[in-house]
């Protein structure tokens, strides 16, 4: 499928875009080794045209090839996006392209996927990494939080989202 939605039929009746984009139709350039695009990104979204605008409702989920930033261990990173709404401007400075009475919402959908990627891909929220020298060192000290402290720091990872 592709996510390219005529106007003159949205302003008969909303329309359902439900179905694959293909990973290369995406195009996310993710600018970094710890996460890759290549599994195709589910939409099950619902258009309405508004005033002055393309209102999108609806669900995106994407599966991204990860590794690990603290063990480097690939896994598969289940991105789902639930309640997304997004707006396209049709009117004003930053109004989309209109070719043919045709929008495509590819731009609008993939700044969306990029804000929600992961900013340090974990192959599981507790992983304590790669084993250090002087974790064991930390340890005898005895007061028994060291093991906690990667956890905490992605508490604060996800805050500064
Ligand atoms: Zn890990």
């Amino acid at each position: 499928m592709l996510l390219v939605v005529n106007l003159r039929h949205l302003a008969k009746h909303n329309l359902v875009l439900q179905g694959e984009l293909p990973a290369r139709e995406l195009d996310i350039d993710t600018h970094d080794e710890v996460i890759r695009v290549t599994q195709p990104l589910r939409v099950d979204a619902e258009v309405q045209k508004l005033a002055k605008s393309l209102l999108l409702r609806g669900e995106l989920r994407l599966a991204l090839d990860c590794l690990c930033v603290r063990c480097l261990k690939p896994f598969q990173h289940r991105l789902a996006i639930e309640d997304w709404t997004c707006h396209v401007p049709l009117d004003g400075e930053e109004a989309a392209r209109v070719v043919n009475d045709c929008v495509d919402l590819t731009p609008y959908v993939r700044e969306d996927i990029l804000l929600a990627l992961p900013q340090h891909p974990l192959c599981d929220p507790k992983c304590h990494g790669l084993k250090q020298p002087d974790i064991g060192k930390a340890k005898k000290s005895g007061t028994g939080l060291v093991g906690k402290d990667p956890s905490a720091w992605a508490e604060l990872d996800k805050l500064q989202l």
